[in-house]
């Protein structure tokens, strides 16, 4: 898209403060861009330089405050205008402890007041940069922090949880609810005794958790930290720095970064990596960011009609595609992997993005960590203002390398679209869907045993590699599994004054297990909304972004009540760990290994042949039965050992089995291997 030419005829020539030299652009494309890093503050005892990129500005100042919200200025500083497209000013003394703001003027008028776009530390709620010395919020052990081993992307097994959700209520147990540091408290355990917290997640056996936005957001008040405020926190503003909610005190700016780095440490010594959820692709509004405040125009893009695109739904989307923009991401990622030792990034509406943008962020990441987990959003929620063909759009994932998308094919053949939570499919055993849940077992391979012209959504295969699949059948985003269940399998949608029924809670319980069987035997990587293995609930509620904890909190009372599922996410997560034959990590390997058997409806059955990959198990079968009657399957010949049989996992063997005809218990799964 080019945007409207008219906006550049009312650039001024000269306005005060305007160096006569500077020159004009035509275009945003003949902006500028500095080869340096973005250092907005270079702070010393002695001095502090100021930089804020802002090419078409008439002026820039610099104001200082006392502190972070409120009050007057100490002193407004007029900032020099430099090549690159940078103001900047130096000022001498030690400003250790003060707040700072930029305002640009251009197009005759004063922007709004911005701490700038890459601001290092804020005061409460993000409106103004802190000037503090970043080294001193390092906690004890920093420095001999290191990342869990992690040797390939097909071993990664995703939680994905917001810090309210996950600790905020009390049966958690834990002391720091709704923090950062709450992941720190070793030892933890639930009002039952049973472990919570980081002790639940190193039970569980997960490998990495994904955090819910934890960078600072817009829409929780920071100053009123005893209300109880709830968003998920996709309403970026600072997006280098720690939200201040999820701080033990959003008014000291070192106190979130400090807890956060302290959360990293205790996830790395507990053997867990950190994927942070980013959201470039949009700002929490347009005249409140702080690209809109220094570059006004460049970092979103516009409609051919000059209005703001809205690939996001959330009223703008930015512009990857241009080089400032791109810098900054490429930047941003380096700082939290540098500064914060994240491990990985969820890329938000990932769609919006431009490919090469996605693929250099990637290139960048895996210099500085080999093993980076990056994945997203293969979508938009409407149409980009750029070409289709060069977004990081689903379709074109197997153009990435190193990248993964989410797997609607799969998600949706298993339990029915997003758009409607009251339609079922796979779990409620209507046909059609075999194939959808057949092209998630592979990773969305091209396989030759996956007929596409019967997979939703996709008309061929869209990775290359069967680890640039997500696997999964819920997320934040949505309802979740129980409530999905709940609103779409007819049996289970009466529910009486005391709840559901014994026989309706067993059926919960059987779909619930199968489903996620589906996902984690999938050649892809499988990732878990926080809460499903305890089956917890959201009371219904599809889009929780700021329902009360009385919606979103998990009640740990559940893992005791619900301990068997539990014990089954557990085993089948260590069946995974243990066997490589269920995440071989290519896709020439997965289309030689797997083979899917002839099966009756609502079944999906499939061999592999462990053996491409040392697996001691050597011949496996997976057999997922959504059928509400037993079926009868043909296995290859041979003496098999059970190992998932009706709702149930013993890794070490459960019974023995001849090949030949075999009867699979109605919704379930049966796994066994030779
Ligand atoms: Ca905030």
């Amino acid at each position: 898209m080019r945007h409207s030419s008219f906006f550049w005829l009312l650039v001024p020539f000269l306005v005060a403060g305007c160096s006569p030299e500077r020159p004009q652009y035509a275009s945003f494309d003949d902006y500028p861009v500095p080869n340096s890093p973005i250092e907005e503050l270079t702070y010393s005892p002695k001095s502090s330089i100021f930089r804020v990129w802002s090419p078409a500005a008439d002026s820039a100042k610099l104001r200082l405050y006392g502190q972070g919200l409120g009050g007057e200025s100490l002193r407004t500083i007029a900032m020099k205008w430099k090549p690159d497209g940078l103001w900047q000013t130096e000022e001498k003394g030690d400003l250790g402890g003060q707040f700072y703001t930029f305002s640009i003027y251009q197009d005759g008028q004063w922007m709004e007041e911005t701490p700038g776009i890459f601001a290092k530390a804020v005061g409460v709620n993000g409106k103004r940069g802190a000037i503090i010395r970043l080294s001193e919020t390092d906690p004890a052990g920093w420095e001999n922090d290191r990342k869990p081993e992690f040797q390939n992307l097909a071993d990664a097994i995703v939680y994905e949880m917001h810090w309210r959700d996950f600790t905020i209520s009390e049966t958690s147990g834990l002391k720091n609810r709704g923090k950062f540091l709450s992941l720190t408290e070793s030892g933890a355990s639930n009002t039952d005794g049973l472990a919570s917290g980081i002790e639940h997640l190193k039970e569980l056996g997960v490998t990495h958790i994904h955090i819910l936005p934890s960078y600072d957001y817009s829409t929780v008040d920071e100053s009123r930290p005893d209300s109880a405020q709830y968003n998920w926190g996709y309403d970026p503003l600072n997006y280098n720095v720690p939200e201040g909610s999820y701080s033990t005190n959003a008014i000291d700016p070192a106190c979130r970064i400090r807890e956060f780095k302290e959360m990293v440490m205790a996830c790395h010594k507990a053997g867990i990596r950190v994927v942070l959820d980013v959201v470039y692709n949009h700002t929490v509004d347009i005249e409140g960011s702080g690209f809109h405040r220094t570059a006004p125009g460049y970092f979103h893009r516009k409609r051919e009609d000059g209005t703001w695109g809205d690939a996001s739904g959330c009223s703008n989307e930015t512009a990857s595609e241009r080089p400032m923009m791109r810098k900054f991401m490429l930047e941003s990622v380096a700082y939290w992997m540098k500064e914060y030792h994240i491990d990985g990034f969820r890329f938000d509406l990932m769609g919006i993005h431009d490919l090469e943008t996605m693929q250099q962020i990637q290139e960048m990441a895996s210099q500085i960590d080999p093993n980076v987990l990056i994945y997203g959003e293969g979508w938009a929620a409407e149409a980009p203002q750029y070409p289709t063909e060069q977004l990081a759009m689903k379709a074109n994932t197997h153009r990435l390398t190193g990248i993964a998308a989410f797997c609607d094919e799969m998600r949706d053949g298993l339990r029915g679209p997003f758009s409607d939570d009251e339609q079922p499919a796979f779990l409620a055993a209507i046909p059609g869907h075999e194939q959808s849940i057949r092209f998630g077992i592979v990773g969305c391979i091209d396989h030759p045993e996956v007929d596409m012209s019967r997979v939703n959504y996709s008309d061929t295969a869209w990775t290359r590699e069967p680890q640039q699949m997500i696997s999964y059948v819920s997320c934040h985003d949505d309802m979740c599994l129980v409530d999905r269940l709940k609103a779409s399998i007819p049996q289970l949608r009466k529910v009486g004054s005391k709840g559901l029924s014994r026989t309706q809670q067993d059926l919960l319980i059987r779909l619930n297990k199968l489903a996620q069987t589906a996902v984690f035997t999938s050649q892809g990587i499988p990732f878990l909304f926080a809460g499903e293995e305890v089956l917890r609930d959201k009371q219904g509620v599809h889009n929780s972004y700021n329902s009360p904890d009385a919606i979103n909190a998990i009640d740990w009372r559940l893992k005791a009540k619900n301990l068997s599922v539990f014990e089954y996410y557990r085993s089948l997560i260590a069946m995974r760990k243990a066997h490589k034959a269920f995440r071989m990590g290519s896709a020439d390997l997965v289309r030689q290994a797997v083979r899917f058997l002839q099966t009756p409806d609502c079944v999906v059955a499939y061999t592999i042949d462990g053996s491409v990959v040392n697996d001691p198990w050597g011949q496996i079968v997976v057999v997922l039965n959504a059928n509400p009657r037993p079926v009868s399957v043909n296995l290859p010949k041979g003496n098999y050992t059970v190992v998932c049989r009706d709702g149930r996992i013993n890794l070490n063997g459960m019974g023995k089995q001849k090949g030949g005809k075999v009867l699979v218990a109605a919704q379930s799964a049966l796994i066994l291997h030779q």
